[in-house]
């Protein structure tokens, strides 16, 4: 197609960071400095402007109780954005019983607890075959690390012309990340939300936490491109003790929006049970962000 083909592109040096001949022919969406990339997801939640939005909710779409256990809590904490799983990556293929992905049940009972508490929806997409069901009741899709580099997904999801935060992989450098973006822009979409969400590094005396987050990432991105960054805090340390320390610094670094993982009951989460905030931790971190948001001129 035509605007793939840029006349006299040529890739004989290419590098780790990002160049001005990357600014220029590469990445000159995700680039621009001309426009201003503010995502409005409806009910007044904008992501980029000073208002950090938060979503929070538990890694899978376990059950309509816990579902509706956590809505009740990001309802009392006026926080407007659920998020949960029914499709799911997982790191090695073996599953038990309760690990098992909820697939178009989970997505049911997304659509319902959406319904009943007003809230907006963000669950990751894993496969063009879902895309359907998923669309139905996402207002945000969630493109995860491990799909980052996934053209032809990015392509296909750009095209339903919704929201979609692009988590970075792991082990990406910001050139790659912005590549990725690149792709999602040039198909028109511009409803796009980057996501640091922690790096693999050797480090610390905890072998339990599996990544760090990259603090530098936010104001780095932010000197290249107008997009909205947000954090995942519980995702990088996966280490639930660490995740206010990191939220805080992440809104202190500039982040425009935050990911927490939360459960009713953490040690009995389906995945990852070291990693979510259970609610009266999460009442504390949100409580504590809005002071730090606004001691640096943000609101939360
Ligand atoms: C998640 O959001 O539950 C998730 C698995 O994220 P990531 O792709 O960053 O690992
Ligand atoms: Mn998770």
């Amino acid at each position: 197609m035509k605007k793939y083909f840029i006349k006299n592109l040529s890739n004989k040096y290419p590098t780790k960071d990002i160049t001005e001949d990357d600014i220029k022919s590469k990445l000159p969406l995700s680039t621009s400095k001309k426009v201003k990339y503010k995502v409005n997801i409806g009910n007044n939640i904008i992501f980029g402007l000073k208002n950090i939005p938060v979503i929070a909710g538990p890694n899978g779409v376990e059950s309509h109780k816990l579902m509706d256990q956590v809505a009740k809590c990001l309802v009392k904490n006026n926080i407007k954005i659920i998020r949960g799983h029914a499709y799911k990556p997982l790191t090695f293929p073996y599953r038990s019983s309760q690990y098992k992905e909820s697939k178009n049940t989970g997505m049911d009972i997304m659509d319902s607890i959406k319904k009943k508490y007003k809230l907006k929806v963000v669950t990751e997409i894993t496969e063009l075959q879902y895309l359907d069901r998923v669309c139905k009741t996402a207002d945000i899709l969630q493109i995860g690390s491990r799909n980052m580099q996934n053209l032809e997904l990015l392509r296909e999801v750009a095209l339903t012309r919704k929201p979609i935060i692009l988590k970075r992989h792991f082990g990406a450098s910001l050139r790659d990340l912005l590549g990725a973006a690149e792709h999602i822009l040039i198909e028109g979409n511009k409803k796009l939300i980057l996501c640091e969400r922690g790096v693999s590094i050797p480090h610390t005396h905890r072998n339990t936490s599996r990544f760090a987050l990259d603090i530098q990432a936010i104001p780095a991105l932010k000197e290249i491109t107008n997009l909205p960054i947000i954090s995942d805090p519980s995702h990088a340390s996966f280490w639930a003790s660490w995740v206010p320390s990191l939220t805080y610094a992440s809104i202190a670094a500039g982040c425009d929006g935050l990911i927490i993982e939360i459960h009713k009951d953490p040690k009995n989460s389906a995945v990852d049970p070291l990693q979510p905030l259970n609610f009266s931790q999460f009442n504390k971190l949100i409580k504590n962000s809005k002071l730090v948001a606004k001691s640096v001129g943000r609101k939360v």
